[in-house]
């Protein structure tokens, strides 16, 4: 059998479906082909949503822990995982039912497959059904003018990985398959240090092992002590410099040995391994190459300002197109990708993309960060405003944050900026607005925030670096 379409967009993750709606709505006839029956990709079934369902129950288990210095005291939470896993599918459904519900009006075709370009205007998609993805053997092929190519990214696996049930990656630690008693976290990037706080919360004893000198590479040092010296309980463990090199099942559990001048002596055994060391574009997974379009060696495709691959009727999105692997940043290229390929003019032309930990504290940043600029010798000045100061952080019983500013030394123009505490994923956004305005840092210190607020922290921040900042909030 096969079909025809004006614009082809392979992959339903938040970059597909942005694509798909936007084009839509500039007249294009759309199909988005999808292997799972239902759109959001990695992003809404198994990462930023459920995810934070999960971190928001750890959050209230600690705020609950924390009233105790103020006198109220609540008994150990009883968990029920089965109700647990329900309300994180229920999250996960209503937006999956808004996804559906905003293609039908907008009568975007999404075909249940596997897609695969055979040419430079055709894809061979593989039939699958059912909410795992199953191939039922029905083939079908897609003719298209244009392409928007949103197929995302998978996870890495370890050479010496074993396949177990209990070594998991991020989608099998959010299936929450079981509460276990001591669980090993590879990798302390966002995703692992996220994943490790919820099962910490949940009562597990877990160690991070990260074989970097740092956890959560990119953000700034001076925010992540403060996460360290804020978790240094929550976690049995934080090995950094320190290589897992062998991960063995035993009836027992998964035994895990480790290299490195600090790492836990001898083979350690855990009852649940996550294995979160980064993601792999799935550039050669789709058939590129078939037609004609250029992958470069980690599986990304290159992509211009208007995110056009080296053949021009065919875009590239997302994951597949260049770090940082984020699903804002998906979103934004496929409104990007939807216009150019409806005739609009329309670049990727943006001075910052916020990246965020959702743990407790929650690290955001946005622009140059501190290490950056001091990489590329650019003079910059920093203004730090420390929470300890804030009314607002003081009556939450949480002022171990602090907000900085960073701005440029002549012209006084915000460049970067990041957060390190509760909420910071809030935060960071009027920083990015800030910087994407080429705002200056008295536009800032001018601008009457709300007391008592934690944004004002940000204010406050400018304060300092105007030399004003008198009055403590
Ligand atoms: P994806 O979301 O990966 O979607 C790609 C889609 O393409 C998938 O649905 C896949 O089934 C489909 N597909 C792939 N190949 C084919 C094919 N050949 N045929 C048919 N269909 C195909 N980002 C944030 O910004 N904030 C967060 O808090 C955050 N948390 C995360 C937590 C976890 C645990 C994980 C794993 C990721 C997280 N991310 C987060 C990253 C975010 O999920 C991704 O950056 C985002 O989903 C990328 O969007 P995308 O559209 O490029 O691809």
């Amino acid at each position: 059998m096969s079909m025809k379409t004006q614009l082809l967009v392979l992959g339903g993750g938040p970059g597909g479906y942005s694509a798909a709606f936007r084009a839509a709505d500039l007249g294009l006839e759309v199909t988005i082909v999808e292997r799972y029956p239902v759109l959001g990709g990695v992003c809404l079934n198994v990462g930023c949503i459920p995810s934070k369902a999960l971190l928001h129950v750890a959050a209230v288990i600690d705020e609950a822990r924390h009233l105790d210095r103020a006198g109220i005291t609540f008994g150990a939470p009883q968990i029920d995982l089965d109700r647990l896993r329900n309300y994180k599918a229920q999250v996960v459904r209503k937006l999956n039912q808004g996804l559906a519900g905003m293609a039908k009006a907008r009568k975007v075709n999404h075909i249940q497959g596997i897609g695969k370009l055979t040419g430079p205007s055709t894809l061979a998609i593989e039939r699958t059904e059912g909410p795992n993805g199953r191939p039922t053997g029905e083939t079908l092929t897609l003719t298209f003018e244009q392409a928007i190519l949103a197929a995302g990214s998978e996870p890495i696996r370890l050479p010496f990985q074993p396949q177990d049930p209990r070594v998991v990656d991020s989608t099998g630690a959010l299936a929450l398959p079981f509460l276990p008693k001591r669980m090993l976290v590879v990798g302390g990037g966002i995703i692992g240090l996220e994943m490790g706080t919820v099962y910490a919360t949940l009562g597990a004893q877990v160690d991070v092992v990260e074989a970097s000198p740092d956890l959560i590479p990119g953000a700034d040092r001076d925010l992540v002590r403060v996460w360290e010296k804020v978790n240094g309980k929550r976690f049995a463990g934080l090995y950094r410099n320190t290589r897992t090199t062998a991960l063995e099942a035993k009836d027992d559990g998964i035994w895990a040995s480790f290299e490195g001048a600090n790492a836990p002596e001898g083979a350690q055994r855990y009852d649940l391994v996550l294995v979160a060391v980064g993601r792999r574009p799935n550039g050669r997974a789709i058939g590129a190459e078939a037609a004609g379009i250029t992958i470069d060696e980690r599986g990304f495709i290159p992509v211009d300002a208007q995110r056009r691959t080296n053949v021009p009727h065919i875009f590239a999105i997302g994951d597949l197109a260049e770090a940082p692997m984020l699903a804002h940043k998906a979103v934004h290229e496929g409104h990007v990708a939807a216009e150019a390929a409806a005739g609009h003019k329309r670049a990727f032309d943006v001075l910052q993309i916020p990246s965020v930990a959702y743990t407790d504290p929650e690290i955001a940043w946005a622009g140059l960060t501190e290490t950056e600029a001091k990489a590329q010798g650019r003079a910059v000045e920093v203004a730090t405003f420390p929470w300890a100061a804030s009314g607002r952080a003081i009556a939450n019983g949480r002022d171990e944050g602090f907000t900085k500013l960073i701005f440029d030394a002549e012209t006084k123009r915000i460049v970067g900026g990041a957060v390190v505490g509760v909420n910071a994923g809030e935060l960071i956004s009027e920083i990015c607005l800030a910087i994407e305005m080429g705002a200056e840092v008295a536009d800032i210190a001018h601008t009457i925030h709300p007391h008592p607020t934690l944004c004002e922290s940000v204010g406050m921040a400018a304060e300092v670096a105007e030399g004003s900042c008198t009055d403590l909030p």
